[in-house]
C-alpha cells in the first residue's frame, strides 16, 4: 500500500498547541508520512522558546522564517514560500488547524497545486468579519476537502454555507487532546508558589484581540477593570507582546497587576487550573477552561464557540467596564462551577481524525 504524505503547516502558538496529538497520531500509523512545516509567523523569541519542549513536539522538519509584519505580507511571503516547498514535496494532503494566516495561506497554495486541504477546527463562526480570524476560518473552510468540527455548531454553520455534509466530519476538539495529555505534567509546575501565589486566590486575565488592544481608547478601561478587581485578589496578567507594547506606548498604568511575559503551556495550564476566575478575550482558553471547570468571563460581543456558554464556563461580558466589573463580582460570590465535557472533548480527536483519514483517502 503506497504511503500517504501529510504536510502539516502551523505558524502561532494555538497551532503548535492543537497539533502535537495529530502529529503523533499519523506517525503512529504505517499508511502515513507526515512532516511539520513551521511558518515562523510567530516569531517572538518569548513565546516561542520552550514551547516545542512543554508540547513534546518534534522539530520542524522546516522552519519558513517569514517573520512579523502586516498580516498582507505575513500571508503573502508565507504563501511564496510554501509554494517552492510544496512544489519540491508535492505532499498528498495539506493539513491545517484554527484560523490564523498561515492557516489560509498555506490552504490558498494548496488549492492552487490541486493538493487536497483538511481544515481541523472547520465551521467556527463569530459572525464578526472585523476580526482577521473570522476571514481566515471562512475562507480556509470554503477551500477544504476534508472538514473536521470540534463542536456541532461548527456543522451547523458549513451546512448553513453550503459546504456538502459528505466533507464535513464530527472529531472533537483537539486542543483539549493535549490539555488531557499534558495535565499530569502541568501538575509538576510550581508557576502559582513562584508567582507567590495561593490555589484558588488569583484571577489570570489575557487579552490580544486586535479590538481590544489596539486602540487605547478600548484598552484603558479594560486595563482599568483588570486593576480594578486585583483589589479584590491578585490579578496575574500574562502580556502578549503585542499588547505590553500597545499599553508602553499608551502609557497606560499597570500597578497592581503581576504582569508577567507570556508563559510555557505547562505553567500556563498550571496557572488556569488553580485559579478562582479567567478574563481573556482568548479562543482556546474558553475551550480550556471548560474542561477544568474554572470560570471564564469572556472580554467580546461574540463566540465562535458557543459550546463553552451552552455546557462550559464561559460568559461573554462584552467589553463595557461597569459590566465587567458586576460580573467579575458576581462570579467570585458564587462557587466554582462543575467542570464538564462537551461531545468528543475526550482527548481522541487525533485518532478519530487520523481514522477518518485513513478511509477517505484509501
Ligand atoms: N497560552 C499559553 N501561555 C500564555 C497564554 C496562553 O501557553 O501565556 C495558551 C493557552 O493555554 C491556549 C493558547 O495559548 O492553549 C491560546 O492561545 P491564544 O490566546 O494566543 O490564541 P487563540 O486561542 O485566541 O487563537
Amino acid at each position: 500500500m503506497r504511503q500517504l504524505s501529510v504536510a502539516c503547516v502551523v505558524g502561532a502558538r494555538p497551532n503548535f498547541i492543537k497539533i502535537g496529538p495529530i502529529l503523533s497520531e499519523l506517525r503512529s500509523r504505517p499508511r502515513f508520512t507526515a512532516s511539520l512545516i513551521h511558518t515562523g509567523q510567530h516569531y517572538s523569541p518569548e513565546m516561542s522558546a520552550s514551547i516545542f519542549e512543554d508540547l513534546g513536539l518534534p522539530a520542524p522538519d522546516l522552519n519558513l522564517e517569514v517573520g512579523g509584519g502586516s498580516i498582507t505580507t505575513q500571508t503573502a511571503e508565507i504563501m511564496l514560500r510554501i509554494e517552492r516547498v510544496f512544489l519540491e514535496r508535492r505532499p498528498d494532503l495539506l493539513l491545517v488547524v484554527g484560523d490564523v494566516n498561515s492557516t489560509l495561506a498555506a490552504a490558498l497554495v494548496a488549492v492552487r497545486h490541486r493538493i487536497p486541504v483538511a481544515h481541523v477546527e472547520a465551521g467556527l463562526r463569530s459572525f464578526d468579519r472585523t476580526m482577521p480570524e473570522e476571514i481566515n476560518r471562512i475562507v480556509t473552510d470554503s477551500l477544504s476537502d476534508y472538514l473536521f468540527a470540534s463542536e456541532r455548531a461548527g456543522i451547523r454553520n458549513l451546512l448553513a454555507e453550503g459546504v456538502p455534509e459528505a466533507k464535513i466530519f464530527f472529531t472533537g476538539n483537539v486542543m483539549i487532546d493535549t490539555l488531557l495529555g499534558s495535565r499530569r505534567r502541568a501538575a509538576c509546575s510550581d508557576v502559582v508558589e513562584r508567582l507567590g501565589l495561593a490555589s484558588r486566590g488569583y484571577i489570570v486575565a489575557t487579552l490580544h484581540r486586535p479590538s481590544n488592544v489596539d486602540s487605547p481608547e478600548t484598552l484603558a478601561p479594560l486595563i482599568g477593570v483588570l486593576r480594578q478587581a486585583s483589589r479584590r485578589m491578585p490579578v496575574v496578567f500574562p502580556a502578549h507582546p503585542r499588547t505590553r507594547q500597545r499599553m508602553e506606548a499608551a502609557g497606560i498604568r499597570q500597578d497592581g497587576l503581576l504582569l508577567v511575559p507570556p508563559l510555557g503551556y505547562l505553567d500556563f495550564l498550571r496557572l488556569m487550573d488553580q485559579a478562582r476566575l479567567m478574563l481573556t478575550d482568548s479562543g482556546g482558553i474558553q475551550e480550556e477552561t471548560t474542561i477544568l471547570g474554572v470560570p471564564c468571563l469572556t472580554l467580546r460581543e461574540n463566540t465562535e464557540r458557543p459550546v463553552t456558554i451552552e455546557q462550559g464556563t464561559n460568559r461573554l461580558v462584552g467589553t463595557d467596564p461597569a459590566t465587567i466589573g458586576a460580573a467579575i463580582e458576581e462570579t467570585l460570590a458564587r462557587d466554582l462551577p462543575a467542570s464538564n465535557t462537551p461531545e468528543l472533548w475526550d482527548g481522541r480527536a487525533a485518532a478519530r481524525i487520523a481514522d477518518v483519514l485513513e478511509r477517505v483517502m484509501a
